[in-house]
């Protein structure tokens, strides 16, 4: 039985435009629980139009707002960061009901907005320029500026903060934003505007428009307006946006998919790895760029690792993400029949799974998207959840005997986000780190995502990076001037 019963709180259902929530032109689009299946609420639709009209807002926005007196952005950016913390059960609740995780990682996801959006505000102050040695009677400056109209698209795995990681750098720098969110969590993205609203951003800085993605995607990418698009999502979809954005040339940030090593020598000690993995894998259920997918042990400890494992996954218990569980449910039928793919093709070609493994539907689970925590040993290179994304609760276990053959193993993968490598030789973490083709790596730890880090992918994992000092780098133009005095 579902425990905990709680309803959506009030909340706009349109699309906010230059500064007013208007309707889109098109239908209405239901909002889904995915724990159980019922309906939330309906979501204004919008298209080329809306999206066109939104564009026309951010580039009429720009002048005014990278203009501001930059103290008064900061005070705007700080006082969004502080409504949000004000706000974060009301933001919790909205995004457990419609995403499907547990309340208490939703809660984590809205504290990683808050310090997004007060680490931004100060990075606002430091968006500094330089001076280059120049002749006598020359000065070459270098200046930074706002890159001007931002295209945003964002998943719906962090829907709150894939968008605020992106939107706060930006309107940091002084550029002003069109997100679209993700379709299945649309509610995260306007619980945010609505504070955006009521923090006193002008209208016009930041405009949502949901709707059909290809349409909206393909308006973004082909305005000369717009001139730079960050991306959140698959690396088909980035890949298809990238190409896209050839025409009108933009600047363009990919966050895309991953499929982590992490990899355990016999040094490491167990206890505490099993635990940093548990946690790690099944954060969101799996459904994370950074989840590790391939956990690779070396063969001298695999037994007692994979016992200690087991017990570990048998404690992860599944449910509502309002009620007192590890995970909710996945995002859709299509996540649960993914993964059901993987796993079949890995039992036919050798896997033996040792926990879970099937759907869950009997009561409680009956109307939701839930799926068992599952262990598979005896995986390899043959098989497709070797190679492909895994996006769920799923731990595949290899053994392997030597370092040179792990880090090549680890390295075998089109992607190259996330990579974790627990050992207590520092001489060894120092050269797997080196060596792991990614763009994060995590030794004893799982924590690559921080406000003040860069994060970002290799390979088919992306370009550019999100967070820190690089992240704001991402919204600005570099110009250089060059002034000459006129004195013999
Ligand atoms: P997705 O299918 O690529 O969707 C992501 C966003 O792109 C959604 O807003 C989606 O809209 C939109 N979209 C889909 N097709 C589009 C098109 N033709 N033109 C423009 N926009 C389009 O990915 P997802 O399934 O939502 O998210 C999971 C993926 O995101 C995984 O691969 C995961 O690894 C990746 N991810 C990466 C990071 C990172 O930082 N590297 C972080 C989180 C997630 P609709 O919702 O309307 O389809």
């Amino acid at each position: 039985m579902i425990k905990t019963q709680k309803k959506l709180p009030e909340i706009q259902s349109k699309l906010y435009i230059n500064g007013e929530w208007r309707e889109g032109s098109l239908d209405a689009k239901a909002v889904i629980n995915p724990a159980t299946g019922e309906q939330l609420i309906e979501v204004s639709q919008g298209g080329k139009a809306e999206t066109e009209e939104a564009i026309q807002a951010a580039k009429e926005a720009f002048p005014k707002w990278s203009g501001m007196e930059l103290s008064e952005r900061v005070k705007i950016l700080h006082r969004i960061g502080d409504l949000i913390e004000e706000n974060i059960d009301r933001l919790a609740l909205i995004m457990t009901l419609e995403q499907g995780k547990p309340l208490s990682e939703a809660k984590g996801e809205i504290q990683t907005n808050i310090s997004n959006m007060h680490w931004n505000a100060e990075e606002a102050r430091r968006v500094y320029g330089e001076t280059i040695p120049a002749p006598n009677n020359h000065k070459y400056e270098v200046k930074k500026q706002a890159v001007g109209v931002v295209g945003a698209i964002t998943p719906w795995n962090f829907p709150s903060n894939m968008i605020v990681r992106k939107i706060a750098p930006a309107i940091s720098a002084g550029a002003t934003v069109v997100l679209k969110p993700a379709t299945n969590t649309p509610l995260s993205a306007i619980a945010i505007f609505e504070l955006f609203e009521e923090a006193g951003l002008p209208a016009g800085v930041a405009n949502l428009v949901m709707g059909p993605a290809s349409e909206i995607g393909k308006a973004l990418t082909e305005s000369d307006d717009v001139r730079k698009l960050t991306f959140t999502g698959s690396t088909e979809v980035g890949k298809q946006l990238y190409k896209q954005s050839g025409d009108t040339l933009k600047k363009i940030s990919l966050e895309l998919g991953g499929h982590a090593p992490f990899i355990v020598f016999e040094d490491a000690p167990i206890e505490k790895t099993v635990n940093a993995l548990v946690q790690m894998k099944f954060r969101n259920n799996g459904q994370a760029c950074t989840a590790p997918n391939r956990i690779f042990v070396e063969e001298s400890i695999k037994e007692e690792f994979t016992e200690q494992l087991k017990e570990a996954v048998k404690k992860v218990t599944v449910g509502n993400g309002l009620d007192d569980v590890t995970v909710g449910p996945l995002i859709d039928e299509a996540a649960r029949e993914n993964i059901e793919a993987q796993l079949a093709d890995a039992k036919e070609k050798g896997a033996e799974i040792l926990l879970g493994g099937e759907r869950l539907t009997d009561g409680e689970y009956a109307k939701g998207f839930f799926f068992e925590p599952t262990l598979i040993d005896q995986v390899d290179q043959k098989m497709n959840i070797f190679y492909e994304e895994t996006f769920g609760p799923v731990i595949p276990l290899i053994a392997f005997n030597d370092e040179e053959h792990v880090i090549e193993m680890a390295n075998d993968s089109t992607f190259g986000l996330a990579s974790y490598t627990f050992t207590q030789d520092l001489r060894r973490a120092e050269k797997v780190s080196r060596a792991l083709e990614y763009g994060m790596v995590g030794v004893n730890n799982t924590g690559v995502s921080q406000a003040e880090a860069p994060f970002g992918g290799m390979k088919h994992s992306g370009l550019g990076r999100e967070n820190g000092h690089y992240g704001i780098n991402e919204f600005l133009e570099t110009k250089f001037v060059h002034t000459s005095y006129f004195i013999d």
